[in-house]
């Protein structure tokens, strides 16, 4: 809004002229005046509930000034009541100094313009109530006095909001976020409020007039109190998130240095000057951070200087503004508070505190060479500047330490999550080198190294598997037991590497013959084993007969020219009853037997050799 701008003033002319016509039509009935507590009560407390409003989200200020202005309603008739009603906003532009916006011309425009509004919409509403048949002084509730306060309320709510509307649209502001139902509703909410106030007025003893009254100023202020605290919290939470939200970068300038800025700017447009500086000082630190300093319009880079010296250091500490009207003729108890530039020759000194509540956060100064130039009035201007940047400055100081804390701690993060990738990655290529060695380690253990069949821990283990798998689903087993024959010889003549080369053949021709489920192992030196699960004695003695003939009849002659190899084989078979031993020892048994009567050949448990030709 501009105080300026002739539309308002045409505005609000006119409806002053429209007061004064309502006026002197129905001064031929001339009101017989509320008497003085009414004078009292009622602006004051409508003047209460505008200073101590609550403000609520997305509706904008409530103020409960329907409980004043419908008590006055129901009491008092309407050129009386109206003028009860519009004396606060005569008063209240100057009572407000943001709602004058610092200016007394503002504020006297307001006045009228408010004084005005209030006055017609309760002379309106007044009309309506009377003539509906609302009585005068309301007693007590009837139908008919009920009916006569809605629409008393009715006309007092759509006057206001056509008037607002109006002036909203003369400032050019969006109308439909200002005028929302819900802030409409709200108003109207209170009319029962001021009904009530009304009917104790009107039929209360003194006492509890005044038990009312008090209750209606506690409420206000307990409203006021509670909306205090949730907005600073809500304050708190925002500039947290806010300083969450924001990525940290190096680039952009502080927040702290933009509001800084702001100020600058606006006090570089404000006032005339020679020097102008913005210093700011960290509790319990001892220098000021001079953040913005100008010198005949050159901007000097940021600097520090002691925070217990000089006018800054005087105004900090006493939170006081001070105002040197002519250096020249100052007192020597300030003087000597000055720390001057060496050619420096100040007229005129202005400073300012910058306060946050009773924190001083830092200070605002400016210096003419003019003596006087400086007025009480720019004393007030830089006051309520510095007074308005000053949440600014303290939010934004809070955000730019939580942005560098955040940054500090996402680095550490990112470092510490680099580290623990590696060391990750380390285990992890540990683990599955462990695991590949224990799988080696497993196979290794199990193995016979030479020629790779099953060895004779393996033998042991599967045969007392076989042995009980027999027992427990009276399955057939068999047992070879094989022993090449006079292998010291191979080794003497062929040496013992050839040796080694006729294991690892026999042990190749072993498992080429046998079958899937078969068990082919190296018991040790040239003496093998193999198990013939589902083979009972028949089977076994055929499939040791195939094996010896196999290795008979092979040509070891890559080896050593001429040479030959021949085996005995032992062969039992698993019965009820019978353990590992009994089963091993018998088929050693057939082995020895098989020896004795001249080798390669294969001789049964029990002493005869096989139903097959040798
Ligand atoms: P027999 O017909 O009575 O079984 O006579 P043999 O010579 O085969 O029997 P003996 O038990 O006297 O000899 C076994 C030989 O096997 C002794 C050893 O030199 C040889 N031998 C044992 N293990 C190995 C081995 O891993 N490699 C080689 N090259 N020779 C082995
Ligand atoms: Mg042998
Ligand atoms: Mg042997």
């Amino acid at each position: 809004m501009h105080f300026r701008d002739t539309r308002f003033w045409i505005y609000d002319l006119g409806l002053l002229a429209g007061v004064a016509i309502c006026v002197s039509t129905f001064s031929v009935a001339p009101p017989a005046w509320p008497p003085l507590w009414a004078w009292a009560l009622f602006p004051i407390l409508q003047l209460l509930v505008w200073q101590r409003g609550f403000p609520l989200p997305g509706i904008g200020m409530l103020s409960m000034e329907r409980v004043p202005q419908v008590a006055a309603l129901c009491l008092f008739a309407p050129l009386e009541a109206a003028f009860l009603n519009a004396l606060p906003g005569l008063f209240f532009p100057f009572f407000n100094r943001r709602y004058r916006q610092n200016s007394w011309a503002v504020g006297l425009r307001r006045a009228v313009h408010n004084a005005c509004m209030l006055w017609f919409m309760s002379f309106a509403a007044g009309l309506a109530y009377a003539a509906v048949g609302g009585p005068l002084p309301l007693h007590d509730l009837t139908i008919a006095s009920v009916v006569a306060l809605l629409v008393m309320a009715a006309v007092l709510q759509v006057i206001n909001n056509l008037m607002m509307l109006i002036y909203f649209a003369l400032d050019r502001r969006n109308l439909a976020s200002v005028l929302t139902p819900r802030y409409l509703l709200l108003e109207v909410v209170f009319v029962p409020f001021g009904v009530l106030l009304a009917l104790i007025l009107a039929n209360g003893s003194a006492a509890e007039k005044v038990l009312f009254v008090t209750l209606v100023v506690l409420f206000v202020f307990a409203l006021h109190r509670l909306n205090e605290q949730r907005s600073h919290s809500q304050q708190r939470l925002a500039t947290l998130d806010a300083a969450m939200a924001q990525q940290p970068d190096e680039q952009h300038q502080s927040r702290l240095d933009a509001v800084l800025e702001g100020l600058y700017q606006h006090m570089r447009a404000l006032f005339s000057r020679r020097q102008l500086f913005i210093a700011l000082r960290e509790p319990g630190t001892p220098d000021f951070d001079v953040c913005v300093e100008e010198i005949d319009g050159q901007r000097l880079p940021p600097s520090r200087r002691p925070g217990d010296r000089g006018l800054a250091g005087m105004v900090y500490a006493s939170g006081e503004p001070v105002l040197i009207d002519d250096w020249n003729t100052t007192p020597d108890a300030l003087r000597h508070h000055a720390v001057l530039r060496p050619n420096e020759q100040p007229g005129c000194i202005l400073m300012v505190p910058i306060k946050r509540g009773k924190r001083v956060l830092g200070v605002a100064s400016l210096q003419h060479p003019m003596p006087h130039f400086y007025s009480e009035a720019d004393k007030h201007s830089l006051l309520a500047l510095a007074e308005d940047a000053a949440p600014l400055l303290a939010d934004a100081r809070t955000f730019d330490e939580l942005s560098a804390y955040r940054y500090r701690l996402e680095q550490r993060v990112a470092e510490r999550t680099a580290e623990l990738e590696v060391s990750l990655r380390q285990n992890a290529d540990l683990l599955e080198e462990l695991k590949r060695k224990s799988v080696l380690l497993e196979k290794l253990s199990r193995e016979d190294d030479l020629t790779a069949l099953a060895n004779r821990r393996c033998f042991d283990e599967s045969l007392d598997d076989a042995i009980h798998r027999a027992q427990r689903y009276g399955e057939a087993l068999s047992l070879l037991l094989l022993d090449l024959d006079h292998f010291k010889r191979v080794n003497d003549n062929a040496g013992h590497a050839a040796g080694d080369a006729v294991l690892r053949i026999v042990a190749a021709l072993f498992l080429h013959h046998a079958r899937e489920s078969d068990l082919v192992a190296r018991l040790g030196g040239e003496e093998f084993a193999i198990l013939l699960p589902h083979q009972d004695i028949s089977g076994a003695a055929r499939a040791a007969e195939h094996l010896r003939a196999a290795v008979a009849a092979h040509d070891f002659s890559a080896i050593r020219p001429g040479m030959h190899v021949t085996l005995s084989i032992g062969v039992a078979s698993w019965a009820p009853g019978m353990d590992r031993d009994q089963l091993l020892r018998r088929a050693d048994v057939a082995l020895y037997r098989a020896k004795d009567a001249g080798r390669n050949r294969v001789m049964l448990d029990g002493g005869s050799p096989p139903a097959v030709p040798a």
